[in-house]
This record gives structure tokens, C-alpha cells and sequence, in this order.
């Protein structure tokens, strides 16, 4: 999975010969353009590649969210070398510990334990939605806590099921270092052939894709190339990679340009926000990237309609999501459209809706345009995605050995577990 790659740029680098090992597999296997989901930020679309869910499933509703029960703010970070680099120990703790070992809905099974459950060993590396069966310590000092995870896990450098020498710098972000942390373990992991079912995760394009733009970060898709060639060698080349593994190549999610960013909460400045303490509040305003979300809080005078009636005319909303009744309300400026659990148009809003970690009233950016976040950061002038737009949703999914390319993100969990019988009859 190499985050943030856009099915355009795949598409050229695999026909101008730029990306020689991405060529390689592409030649060997079928390719289709496939769906992300819904906000199209990393923790719910990995969330959805491992549970084969949407958020209605798996209940990861955002990077940045309110937590009803706990009354808090749960902050996933932008990125997650960034929140290990920045490192607010709450932050860290929801996104190392909580996402997983709490957030996650316990309703669903992940890859990892469908797998596991089938006496198969499971890896995984650097990847966000990691729940498994395999408890780990972490190497965090002070931390007791442990993670339930696969078998063979290895975290940025903060899980590290077995010693394998890798380096990990997070403070030359820029420079691909993480990337080549998950390199020097896929090789050491394909070396031994120490895997059934190995989620192989490079974070570095997204990173790269946010500050140069989409179309800008093309020219770093070579380090992302040559981290799956270090797979590919370790297995005595390619040829005899593909001997002795299959293997879907995808996206989480797009990026689309964006030029300007703006507050969602500027559309609620006489009501009293929710930033962290305030033990009465009327809503909870979480925006990040190209989706927001507001939460209304026990209390708040207004209804939810009026909550998303005040983001008519804001410059950076495309479209607003709320349910009403048994129905959920699409609005855009003052326009609207009401649409129920069948209706494919929707699918996705309705899945994001459905999550009961989700706000009141979700919204998806105007083209060329992001959410200032919880510290007033964005990427304008590069990158971004989380909006419902095609160039945010639309991911490369490439199959070799595997039948068919799935259609959509939520497609990759059961492709796997049908490609090993022994688990396709346990589940
Ligand atoms: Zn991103």
C-alpha cells in the first residue's frame, strides 16, 4: 500500500517505465481504478482495508474527532511519523494504543485475526490498522500498555516483533526515512520467507504528496519503487517473487491540489466550542485535510439542520451530510437531497453517517480547498484529500495472482482471505 498515490501517477510511471518494479508487477497482473471510502483520511480507509468495512463497520469516523462517552477530543495526528515526531503523549497513546485497542469496533474481524484464527502468520509493517492476536510491549519508555497485533509486527520502531537491524530516523521525514525503515524489514521479512500475509505499508508518498501536491510528489514515486524492490530482491528477483507470492498493490486514498484553507468552525462563532476542557459546550467542530465533521453536544440549543444550515456559503464546503428521521439530507449551498441505506449514489455518506463515532452533520471540501486543523495547520499549495471528490477517492488497485482487482478498498479483506482456503473455510 503506498499512501496517497493517485491512479494517474501510478498509471504514468508504470507506462514510461519510471517505476521499474511497480512496471513489473503491473505487467504481471490485472489493474483497475477503485473506490476509497468515506472521509478518505488514512486511519478510516486502512481501517476499511483491514476489516473489509466502512465506517459503519469498523467506527473510525476521522483523523480528529469527539468522543461522546470519554467527552474528549481524539486526535490521530496528520501523520503518524509526524505525531511520533511531535509527540503529545495523548495523541501518541490514541494512535498507537486506542485506535486498535479501543476505537476499532470489536463487532468486526480484522485481516490479521481472520488469518491468525487459520493458523496462517500474519506481518505487518508501519500499517495504521494493525488489531491481531499477538500481544507486544512497546519499546516507548514508561509504557506498560500493550497492543494486541499480528503476529510478526513492526511499528515505527515502536513494535518490533523480532530484531532486524532496521534503521528508523523520523526527524528526516522529508528525506523518505520511514520508508526505508519498512524496506530494510520487508526485506528481512521476505529473506526469510516469515510471512503468509504481509501488509507492506509506505507512508513517505503521502507526506511528499502534501507538500509538493499530487501531481508535484510524482518524481518521489521512485523511493516508493525501490522499497518494493527491495521485496522483490529479497526474494532472488522478481520472477521468483511472484512464485511465491501474490500480491495487490493499491492506495488508501488520492490527493486533489488545494490552494486555499479556511476554519469550519469560523461557521459557529457565536456558540460555544468544544477545544479540549470546556465542560459546557454546544458543539464540537473536528476538520482536518478535506472533511469535517460537528458534533452536537447535550445542550446546544439548535438543531442539527440548523448546525449544517450555518455552513451554506462557506467557501471552503462542498457538500453537507445530516440524518433526519429515518433519511439522511445531502445539501450543497441551498440545494437538497434526501436519500435512504439503498441508495448507491450516497453509499459512502451513508456509511460515514451510520458510524455512531461520527458528528451530527460531516462535510466534504470544496475542490482546491482543506480544513485548517485543531493547531490551524493545512497543506495549501500542496496537497490533500478526505472529500467525497474522484480525485480523492479514486485509488490504483493492481492484482497479480489474485483473480480479480477489487473494486473498492473494502474489497481487499475478503480478496485475501478467499486466496488461503484454510481461512476462507474458518470464517
Ligand atoms: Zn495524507
Amino acid at each position: 500500500m503506498i499512501d496517497g498515490l493517485t491512479p494517474a501517477v501510478f498509471e504514468r510511471a508504470v507506462e514510461s517505465g519510471d517505476a521499474p518494479s511497480l512496471s513489473f508487477l503491473a505487467g504481471a497482473g490485472t489493474y483497475r481504478r477503485a473506490l476509497s471510502t468515506f472521509p478518505s483520511l488514512t486511519p478510516v480507509c486502512a481501517s476499511s482495508i483491514a476489516t473489509g468495512t466502512h465506517p459503519d463497520g469498523h467506527h473510525i469516523p476521522h483523523l480528529v474527532w469527539y468522543d461522546r462517552e470519554e467527552r474528549r477530543l481524539i486526535e490521530y495526528g496528520s501523520s503518524f511519523g509526524a505525531v511520533v515526531a511531535a509527540g503529545t503523549r495523548r495523541s501518541i497513546l490514541d494512535t498507537i494504543f486506542n485506535m486498535n485497542g479501543r476505537h476499532l469496533s470489536p463487532g468486526v474481524t480484522t485481516v490479521f485475526e481472520s488469518l491468525h484464527d487459520a493458523g496462517l502468520t500474519t506481518a505487518a509493517v508501519n500499517f495504521t490498522c494493525y488489531r491481531g492476536r499477538t500481544e507486544h510491549r512497546t519499546v516507548l519508555p514508561g509504557v506498560t500498555r500493550t497492543a494486541f497485533g499480528p503476529e510478526r509486527f513492526f511499528f515505527y520502531n515502536l513494535f518490533e516483533s523480532d530484531e532486524t537491524g532496521a534503521p528508523l530516523a523520523v526527524r528526516k521525514r522529508a528525506a523518505g526515512t520511514i520508508d526505508a525503515y519498512a524496506a530494510a524489514v520487508g526485506r528481512w521479512l521476505v529473506t526469510r520467507d516469515g510471512f503468509d500475509f504481509l501488509v507492506f505499508y509506505l507512508s513517505d508518498y503521502d507526506y511528499a504528496s502534501h507538500s509538493l501536491g499530487p501531481e508535484g510528489a510524482a518524481a518521489k514515486l521512485g523511493d516508493a519503487d525501490r522499497a518494493v524492490g527491495a521485496l522483490l530482491e529479497a526474494a532472488g528477483g522478481p520472477d521468483k517473487f511472484l512464485e511465491r507470492y501474490d500480491v495487490i498493490l493499491c492506495s488508501d486514498h488520492g490527493q486533489t491540489e488545494v490552494h486555499s484553507a479556511a476554519p469550519l468552525e469560523s461557521g459557529y462563532a457565536d456558540l460555544r466550542l468544544f477545544r479540549g476542557r470546556e465542560l459546557r459546550a454546544d458543539v464540537a467542530v473536528c476538520a482536518s485535510n478535506r472533511a469535517g465533521q460537528v458534533y452536537r453536544l447535550p445542550g446546544c440549543r439548535e438543531e442539527t439542520r440548523a448546525l449544517a444550515e450555518r455552513l451554506d456559503g462557506h467557501e471552503a464546503v462542498d457538500v453537507v451530510f445530516f440524518r433526519e428521521d429515518e433519511l439522511a439530507v445531502a445539501r450543497r449551498d441551498r440545494d437538497e437531497v434526501r436519500f435512504g441505506p439503498g441508495d448507491d449514489t450516497f453509499a459512502r455518506a451513508w456509511a460515514a453517517l451510520a458510524n455512531p463515532n461520527a458528528g451530527d452533520v460531516l462535510v466534504s471540501a470544496r475542490e482546491g480547498w482543506e480544513f485548517t486543523d485543531l493547531g490551524g495547520r493545512h497543506h495549501a499549495g500542496g496537497g490533500s484529500h478526505g472529500s467525497l471528490c474522484a480525485g480523492d477517492s479514486e485509488v490504483p488497485m493492481l492484482a497479480v495472482g489474485v483473480e480479480a482487482p477489487p473494486a473498492s478498498i473494502t474489497e481487499i479483506a475478503p480478496a485475501v482471505v478467499a486466496r488461503f482456503p484454510v481461512a476462507a473455510g474458518v470464517v
